[in-house]
């Protein structure tokens, strides 16, 4: 449904977590346009005088936290993901769980799974929790408490009332969920009722997520959404009347056919609800996706280019913060103090996760994975003892690095002495970056902080790439071999 910012784990990358999310549509996207050789900091500087917002960069660049992890050799596998289960951890980690079940496959969305079938629900939901139960007493999981759950897919609103409310006292019974655990769960309207919300809340899940895309009915139909988009607004409405979660909702602008005024009307209708956050993705259509040939053969409109979303991009954010909104992430703005996007942040800060769930992925102690999504080579490693993964690798050294500055960029102000002090270096390498970028209107330094700007924050791939550039720069220079 969505795409928690990584759908985590990972999923696929999009969402390492989460994400990836449901993705697509959020900033993955792109291929860099180095992507063949790898990029060097000057690839990143922009023109002086240009339009920041429409003119800064000609496409997204991409650059996951990932990209340079070494795999682990498949006959060892089984022995390091032992080792990495059987250390403690000493601070907190959040948990992804991953349904992956959709009732139709939506036009814009690379991660369509397996179609829902009512039936599988609850062998599925059996599965997790003796996943849970296996896993509850290895020390990787029991040593530390774990402060954010999100259970994504998918579609996990689609499970029964019974079976999610089951799951959701597993996770109470075999997790060391802290006092305050922000439980989100994902899901669309349709399939999707107020009784299911209410026995969620009662199960403890706190904070539903909504993928919601688009309120203009003409292009919900064109993405193969089912209900209106009167409807979903409605029911928005019916679950903050609850009062139980929080509710946030995703939003997608560069839709084929979307027009300004479509998005527009789709901004207002989130703050005239009063929803407690709303994530705001821009359209990354995946190569060779339902959405791709559709256009493809002529059948959609072609999406709006980068340089195009820029405006509905700014013009989304700047009608909400008007209104008293506050924007915590790049992408994702805030109306309420009961909502507070824990899971997402702690993703971007690169926190330990805990993958459960076919497809769902992980990382801690230095190792990332993804358990396999096949859910009959799933079942059938599980019966033969073996440990039912696959992609484990060391991550890349710079990975905090990396981390960090992913996350600073995200919430408005990145430390560069914090960076420095992973990656010696790192602050030579990029300062003229940083000028450059300061001068050119995409954000601001003060000190050992560097802010972007609107343009910025638009731009943020871009930007994270660059930094990252700039610490493969300094990983070199102190190998005496400079790129720059
Ligand atoms: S419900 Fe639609 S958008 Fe969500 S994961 Fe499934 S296909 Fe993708």
């Amino acid at each position: 449904m969505r795409m928690a910012d990584l759908k985590q784990g990972e999923r696929g990358a999009a969402a390492m977590h989460g994400r990836v999310g449901h993705g697509g549509h959020g900033g993955h996207g792109g291929g860099h346009p180095m992507a063949a050789t790898p990029a060097v900091v000057g690839d990143y500087l922009v023109r002086i005088g240009c339009d920041p917002l429409t003119e800064a960069f000609g496409k997204r660049a991409f650059s996951p936290p990932w990209r340079g992890s070494r795999p682990v050799d498949a006959d060892n596998a089984d022995a390091v993901i032992e080792r990495v289960f059987a250390t403690p951890r000493s601070e907190t980690a959040v948990a992804y769980l991953h349904v992956p079940y959709c009732q139709n496959h939506c036009l814009f969305c690379g991660f369509f799974e397996n179609v829902w079938r009512p039936e599988a629900g609850p062998a599925y939901v059996d599965d997790l929790i003796a996943e849970l139960a296996a896993k509850s007493h290895t020390r990787l999981i029991a040593s530390a408490p774990i402060d954010a759950v999100y259970i994504g897919g998918g579609t996990p609103s689609a499970l029964d009332a019974d079976d999610l409310s089951r799951l959701i006292e597993a996770l109470h019974r075999y997790l060391p969920l802290s006092a305050d655990c922000e439980i989100t769960l994902e899901g669309r309207s349709y399939g999707f009722d107020i009784a299911k919300a209410a026995k969620l809340a009662e199960a403890g899940v706190n904070r539903l997520s909504i993928g919601v895309q688009s309120f203009s009915t003409t292009v919900r139909r064109r993405l193969g959404r089912k209900r209106s988009g009167e409807e979903v607004a409605a029911f928005l409405s019916e679950l903050l009347a609850l009062g139980r979660t929080s509710v946030v909702c995703d939003l997608i602008y560069g839709l084929p056919g979307q027009s300004e005024a479509d998005w527009r009307r789709d901004i207002d209708t989130v703050a005239r609800i009063g929803l407690d956050g709303v994530t705001l993705y821009a359209l990354n259509m995946f190569p060779g996706g339902p959405m791709a040939r559709a256009v493809e053969h002529g059948k959609l409109p072609p999406p709006a280019t980068p340089s195009a979303q820029a405006p509905l991009y700014a013009e989304g954010v700047e009608r909400l913060t008007d209104r008293g909104w506050l924007q915590v992430s790049q992408s994702h703005l805030v109306r309420s103090l009961r909502e507070r996007n824990r899971y997402n942040a702690s993703i971007k800060r690169g926190v330990a996760c805990l993958p459960f769930g076919a497809g769902a992925g992980g990382q801690a102690h230095g190792h990332r994975w993804r358990n396999v999504i096949d859910i009959a080579q799933r079942c059938e490693m599980i019966a033969q003892n073996r440990a039912p993964i696959e992609g484990l690798a060391l991550v890349p050294s710079d990975h905090a690095a990396h981390a960090m500055i992913a996350a600073g960029l995200e919430t408005g102000r990145l430390d560069l002495a914090a960076v420095e002090a992973l990656r010696p270096g790192f602050r030579v390498a990029v300062t003229p970056l940083l000028a450059n970028w300061t001068a050119a209107g995409l954000g601001e330094l003060h000190g050992d902080g560097f802010s972007p700007s609107l343009a910025g924050s638009f731009w943020i791939s871009n930007l994270t790439s660059g930094l990252t550039a700039g610490l493969s720069a300094a990983a070199t220079m102190c190998e005496g071999r400079c790129v720059l």
